[in-house]
């Protein structure tokens, strides 16, 4: 919850706004993503992921999850329910805290949020404005059936909160010792005001957050290790490293939970802005919790017999503006063709197999390759057109490789195996293949 730290129009957006038109529009023709509810006219600020859309999410995803949660033995995951028991974000401060403030102009009519406003007139018309008034921004709901029994409860506006709820039970029946982490992946609801810039803010999202806990004492040194390893994260799955910037917050900015941030920014088409937020967040939620449930969540370390409340360290990214981020960073055009230059480990497609004509046996022989591929790979098997235009289909989506068969491969088992950025073509075995593709496309350790 970092209401208020960043405004999406404060920062110095870059002479580029075609981009974004031209990236949505792919988007939108190739299946990425699109909006939600197309057919009745969309529906503001909330999005669907078309085939190619939801296997970049999920490579995403799944990165993040084995680089943070898998490959460390003192991080592990949960999956906790989105409405929870309502007293949590009284805790948490949202209930009191979580609303932008806004003002209407009296005379073109449109809404901004006060913070992102730099004059006191409408930045559309330079109308007069209206007094600000407040915002909330969690979705609210009824549970149960009969209306007299109803409870008013929230959908999260973030994904972390239960993870303070269960650390407890997690640190026991994980069996695990501060310094411990838990992870998250899910969805995330807030009824942004101004939902804008495709994917970047829209009103359900999904966040991927780690919750660390640790001594006091060592809370600074966490914050800097967390804080480099998500840096570089960003850069492994291909993002160039000048387009990712550290942003400290300074003492006004900070969260009302939080001792010390640092946003980690992406540069998009329309700016510098948050993709992650870094938070030493000490310990402001269990002891929240703690006073709210009546349940202790301190923790009691056998080692030094020393009984104390961890701080919390907190990584929180979005999902889907990371999706945005690595969908700009790898957009580029060429005078012959537009390519997404993903990187392979992320790319939703990572091979596809063309028989060069449609004819002699050349089908068959292709798509039994490709058959064989699918079961480790996701695959794309393309017989339509000429083989250049195939390649360029493919170039246009990310995908790494293109395995040509020809009438050589029927006399001696070889494929042509075409690389998206260079666009070398080499000849190897059919057999060879798995090898080379998985090498490319699968994070080493
Ligand atoms: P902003 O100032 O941009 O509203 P925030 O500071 O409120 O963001 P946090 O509460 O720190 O954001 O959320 C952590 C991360 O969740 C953000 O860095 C961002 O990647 C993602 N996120 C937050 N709100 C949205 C949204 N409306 N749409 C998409 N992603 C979001």
């Amino acid at each position: 919850m970092g209401k208020g730290s960043s405004g999406d129009t404060k920062s110095q957006p870059q002479n580029k706004p075609d981009i974004m038109e031209k990236l949505v529009s792919l988007c939108k023709r190739r299946g990425f993503i699109f909006p939600s509810s197309q057919i009745y006219g969309g529906i503001n600020g909330l999005w669907d992921f078309g085939p190619l859309g939801t296997e970049l999410k999920r490579n995403v995803r799944d990165d993040w999850w084995l680089v943070n949660v898998r490959w460390r033995d003192d991080v592990v995951g949960m999956d906790t329910s989105i409405i929870t028991h309502p007293r949590v974000w009284q805790a948490s401060g949202h209930l009191d805290g979580f609303h932008d403030s806004l003002v209407d102009c009296k005379s073109c009519k449109q809404r901004f949020r006060v913070d992102q406003l730099e004059a006191k007139v409408c930045p559309a018309c330079g109308g007069e404005l209206t007094e600000p008034r407040k915002f909330h921004l969690m979705f609210r709901t009824q549970l149960g059936a009969v209306a007299e029994d109803t409870v008013e409860v929230y959908l999260r506006p973030e994904t972390c909160q239960s993870l303070f709820l269960n650390f407890k039970e997690i640190q026991s029946v994980a069996r695990m010792k501060v310094p411990f982490g838990i992870a998250q992946v899910g969805k995330s609801f807030r009824n942004e005001v101004t939902p804008r810039n495709f994917i970047f803010r829209s009103r359900e999202f999904e966040q991927m957050e780690i919750e660390f806990f640790c001594h006091p004492d060592e809370e600074g040194k966490w914050f800097d290790d967390w804080l480099a390893k998500r840096h570089q994260w960003f850069l492994d799955i291909g993002i160039k490293p000048e387009h990712m910037t550290r942003k400290p917050h300074d003492k006004k900015e900070l969260a009302h939970y939080a001792k010390k941030a640092v946003d980690l920014q992406y540069e998009f088409p329309f700016g510098w802005q948050e993709v992650e937020g870094i938070h030493n967040r000490g310990n402001f939620d269990l002891s929240q919790h703690t006073n709210f449930s009546g349940k202790d969540l301190s923790y009691f370390d056998e080692a030094t017999g020393q009984k104390f409340i961890p701080s919390c360290i907190e990584s929180s990214v979005g999902l889907d503006r990371t999706v945005l981020a690595v969908l700009c960073d790898a957009y580029d055009e060429e005078p012959e063709r537009v390519v997404l230059r993903f990187s392979p480990l992320i790319a939703p497609v990572k091979v596809g197999v063309f028989p060069l004509v449609k004819k002699d046996n050349l089908p068959e022989v292709a798509r039994k390759i490709e058959l064989a591929l699918r079961k480790k790979f996701v695959t794309v098997y393309d017989e339509s057109g000429s083989i250049g235009r195939r390649y360029r289909r493919q170039d246009e989506v990310g995908t790494p490789f293109g395995v040509t068969v020809d009438y050589q491969t029927l006399e001696d088992e070889t494929v042509t195996l075409r690389e998206r950025d260079s666009m070398e073509q080499r000849r190897l075995k059919i057999d060879e293949l798995p090898g080379v593709i998985e090498t490319a496309c699968t994070r080493q350790p």
